[in-house]
């Protein structure tokens, strides 16, 4: 069955989609401090008992006006104040909300309401997946549980009862402590449809108050691992991860990687985790990555479950970084909370600066910063120069859920690190205890953040608000001359910021940037601005003397360096400074010389980008008019050689510093894109590599075997990154030889990262070992749906002729599931990705994902809406690309009944 026949309901659509303005922020009407809910689950429906202590608001505006509660989808059963059942005539029940027109100043409502978990495929709300029942609630999903003022600056206690049949669902958690248990007695049970089998029950209390977007729950058949962890105050916690039966084998990096983040957060800010147990639920059908519900973080099994054989040194990599993100969310989104959804990256931002830095100082941090930026370059700079740009804080949406996006998430978290690198780490640190300080307990804005930033600091950060009012990538343009009669080097930058959705006019940023000057030894020059004593000794300088942060505030700034004893290489946005795009006419001499010698390792790999980037573009511009790529110059494979060379010291950079540029990189940098021209050019140059490097590239190969068994951790994992980087280099010379040693990888490896290497690495080869492996791997994990999830996704990022081809019969393979968002991420996601092919000048790219989009949409509009941004960038493109592109966008719009998600993302990008 290619799809599955969707259910629909008349409240899942939204007949007047309208945009939500942060200026119409209004505090709520009333408030809810305590919630007492009951659920009782069977096969077909569950029943949700709600008792909310609702009282007014003292600090709303309106003291009279009537109770607004959300929900959507909810049966009303029954509906009483303080015991009085409401006639009809005292309450409107409707497809998006319930009102009652005079309701008292402090009174319990509860209301009883059915759900269906079983019929809702939007996997949001209470759902159904193969081992019971799950909840998300971020940002809306609570609304489809129950009644209630769904939004986070209304926070409650929350007692959670569960009932449900012991034996499909012995396993019964909800967020916080448990609070008793255990069988039901028989007359409890002739209240569900056709109860015969045993049922049990579980009671749960939270006792910190907590936004409903908070809320978990959990019925079902699981298996659970336990450890335990003592705080830095000497206070046990009882961990646990529970997962489906059979996958305990699988799950204890994840442990181990929680227990490291609770001891990092407790290390480096001072932050201890506030229960007395904290578990994760892992769960196959998952929207989202992980959600750090209180106390029950329910996760993606992609973000726990790997075992060396089923997990890549990535995987392994995400899995500490997703525990550590979620576990870091107890404090900077619970404890501290947003005040409403335009403030996401108040908790998203700063969790993912959190989480980046627990990485750096658990992996390599240069490498780390690399990866980040050339995730934070692919994506965000394009998303913030393509019709969805938004600043960090919108102004505006229409379904929230379009808005979990890179720059909430990546830019958010580049501004909490130039605040970091503004006002130093002890002044941060300082800031963050302030504003828990403050905070804690309650719902507040990204101002608040700043401002104790700024009040702990003592350093202005008026002008750097406007990071998170703006949207756009702004320019950095910098020139450097070097006057050698006054020994003085002047740096003239420019900025500005290219006009995005509302607004035109952009007015200039705060921006940290961070400078170094390299002399001809490649040493770092002191550094002496205008105006400054002279330097300390060189013996006795510190790092701070040989990079300056200065800070660029005006349009145009001009910086003058005294006592420079020779014309220097500017060494520019060190360790990537700010999310800006920085234009500075480097010549190759200067850029092989920053590559060999800069201190700051992020531009080294810098410098071999703008390196690499101008000859793929030169090569593509050349390949366009019909010509051919030249020759790359000597000094980019002298370079090359070096960095496999000195390879062994640092395998992990070395394969960094190997990776060319993504084409959909180079995609953004050209006026009009051309997608077969950029990846004919990327190709050229990797085959032009390979041949020139080949005896030095077979050499990596053979020595760079990480000794020992199999260990995730940074040094083998970097040998296996270059090794497989030589592979993927040497697979390009279509020699046989080659063919079979990676063919001897894939069948001998005992580990999931070099069978994936040699497999994608044949994957994207038209040889005869292709089929073969494909199909074995396909028979020994067939069980595995996470493996089989890398199965379809290496298939969907081929070059090989054909791809999309193979995509739609995959799509009617039993291995697909169009209800699954990992297997939807990883086929249609995959194919999204593939510019070559998604591109296609015939247009059939576009209209397979126009289809995948419709029919995503009638059962799970986020989904929908996240593979809709694939269109993001169409007027990026010729012509005749853009006709096809603006159709498939058009069929898409026209579609009857399409949510207010996907018409979001549509309508913007028809804008
Ligand atoms: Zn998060």
């Amino acid at each position: 069955m290619l799809y599955p026949r969707p259910h629909r309901t008349a409240a899942m659509r939204d007949p007047t989609p309208t945009l939500i303005y942060l200026k119409d922020y209004t505090p709520p009407a009333f408030l809810i401090p305590r919630v007492d809910l009951e659920f009782e689950l069977f096969e077909d429906f569950a029943r949700v008992r709600a008792r909310l202590a609702i009282e007014r608001n003292p600090k709303a505006a309106n003291r009279h006006g009537p109770l607004a509660l959300d929900g959507e989808e909810l049966a009303l059963e029954s509906i009483a104040i303080d015991g009085r059942a409401l006639a009809s005539t005292e309450y409107q029940a409707g497809a998006a909300g319930l009102s009652i027109a005079a309701p008292p100043e402090r009174f319990t409502l509860e209301t009883v309401v059915r759900i269906r978990p079983r019929d809702n495929a939007a996997l949001s709300g209470l759902y159904a997946s193969a081992a019971g029942f799950f909840t998300q609630c971020e940002a809306q999903g609570f609304r489809r549980i129950t009644w209630f003022l769904d939004r986070p600056d209304v926070m409650s206690i929350y007692t959670t009862l569960i009932r449900a049949d012991r034996d499909r669902y012995p396993v019964l958690l909800s967020n916080g402590n448990p609070a008793g248990g255990g069988a039901e007695d028989a007359t409890a049970c002739a209240i569900g449809a056709g109860a015969t089998a045993p049922r049990h029950w579980a009671k749960w209390v939270d006792p910190f108050p907590k936004p409903s977007y908070l809320f978990a729950l959990v019925a079902a058949k699981l298996e659970v691992l336990e450890d335990r962890f003592v705080t830095a105050s000497g206070r046990p916690v009882r961990l646990a991860i529970y997962v489906d039966p059979g996958k305990l084998d699988q799950c204890g990096f994840a442990m181990e990687a929680l227990k490291k983040a609770m001891r990092w957060d407790e290390q480096v800010f001072g932050l201890e985790v506030d229960l007395d147990q904290y578990m994760i639920v892992a769960v196959g059908d998952f929207n989202m990555g992980a959600m750090e519900n209180k106390g029950l973080n329910i996760f993606n099994t992609r973000y726990i479950l790997a075992r060396q054989d089923t997990g890549t040194d990535t995987d392994f990599l995400n899995i500490d970084r997703v525990v550590a993100h979620e576990y870091f969310h107890n404090w900077t989104g619970n404890r501290v909370t947003c005040r409403d959804w335009f403030q996401l990256s108040l908790k998203e931002g700063l969790t993912v600066f959190r989480d980046q830095e627990y990485g750096a100082d658990m992996y390599s941090r240069p490498v780390e910063r690399i990866r980040e930026v050339r995730s934070l370059r692919t994506v965000q700079f394009a998303e913030d120069a393509g019709p969805m740009a938004h600043p960090v804080r919108p102004a505006a949406y229409m379904e929230i859920s379009n808005f979990y996006t890179s720059t909430i998430y990546e830019k958010g978290a580049e501004l909490v690190r130039m605040i970091h690198t503004l006002v130093g780490a002890g002044n941060f640190r300082r800031g963050m205890d302030l504003y828990f300080r403050r905070h804690d307990g309650q719902a507040v804005t990204t101002d608040d953040f700043v401002q104790a930033m700024a009040d702990a600091s003592g350093i202005d950060l008026e002008q750097f608000r406007r990071w998170y009012e703006q949207a756009g990538t702004p320019l950095l343009k910098v020139r450097g001359a070097y006057d050698a009669g006054a020994r003085r080097y002047t740096l003239e930058v420019k900025q500005s910021c290219p006009p995005t959705h509302g607004q035109p006019q952009k007015l200039p940023f705060h921006i940290p940037l961070a400078v170094g000057l390299l002399g001809a030894d490649g040493r770092d020059l002191p550094l002496r601005l205008q105006g400054e004593s002279p330097p300390l000794a060189a013996e006795r300088a510190g790092p701070g003397a040989i990079t300056r942060v200065l800070s660029v505030t005006q349009p145009a700034q001009t910086f003058v360096f005294e006592g420079v004893a020779e014309p220097p290489v500017p060494s520019l946005a060190r360790g990537f400074s700010a999310p800006v795009v920085l234009d500075f006419d480097y010549d190759e001499a200067a850029l092989t010389h920053l590559m060999a010698h800069d201190a700051d390792p992020f531009n080294r790999w810098e410098a071999g980008q703008r390196l690499a980037t101008g000859i793929l573009l030169r090569a593509t511009e050349n390949l366009r008019s019909g010509g051919r790529a030249a020759e790359p110059p000597a000094a980019f494979i002298d370079a090359c050689a070096r960095i496999l060379k000195d390879g062994p010291a640092d395998p992990a950079f070395a394969a960094e510093a190997l990776t060319l540029p993504a084409e959909s990189y180079l995609a953004e940098l050209m006026a009009v894109a051309d997608p077969d021209a950029i990846h004919a050019a990327r190709d050229g140059l990797r085959r032009q590599l390979a041949e020139r490097l080949q005896p030095a590239l077979l050499d990596t190969y053979r020595t760079q075997t990480p000794p020992g068994a199999y260990s995730p951790d940074a040094a083998p994992a970097g040998k296996r990154a270059l090794r497989n980087l030589a592979l993927s280099l040497l697979m390009e010379l279509e020699d046989p030889a080659i063919r079979l040693l990676a063919l001897k990888q894939f069948d001998g490896a005992d580990n999931m990262t070099d069978t994936m290497a040699a497999l994608v690495a044949l994957a994207n080869c038209d040889c005869p070992e292709r089929a073969g492996a494909l199909e074995r791997f396909y028979e020994k994990w067939q069980n595995e749906p996470l493996v089989v999830d890398k199965w379809l996704a290496v298939q969907a990022g081929s070059r090989l002729r054909g791809t999309l081809a193979a995509v739609k019969r995959l799509a009617a393979h039993a291995a697909f599931n169009l209800r699954n968002p990992n297997k939807v991420y990883a086929l249609i996601g995959g194919l999204r990705a593939n510019p070559v092919h998604f591109h296609a000048a015939d247009g059939a790219g576009y209209a397979f994902l126009a289809d995948q989009v419709i029919a995503l949409d009638s059962f799970n509009p986020q989904i929908a809406a996240r593979l809709a941004r694939g269109f993001d960038r169409w007027k990026k493109y010729d012509t005749g690309r853009q006709a096809q592109a603006r159709a498939a966008l058009q069929r898409i719009r026209d579609t009857t009944r399409l949510s207010k998600d996907v018409a979001e993302i549509v309508s913007r990008s028809l804008g």
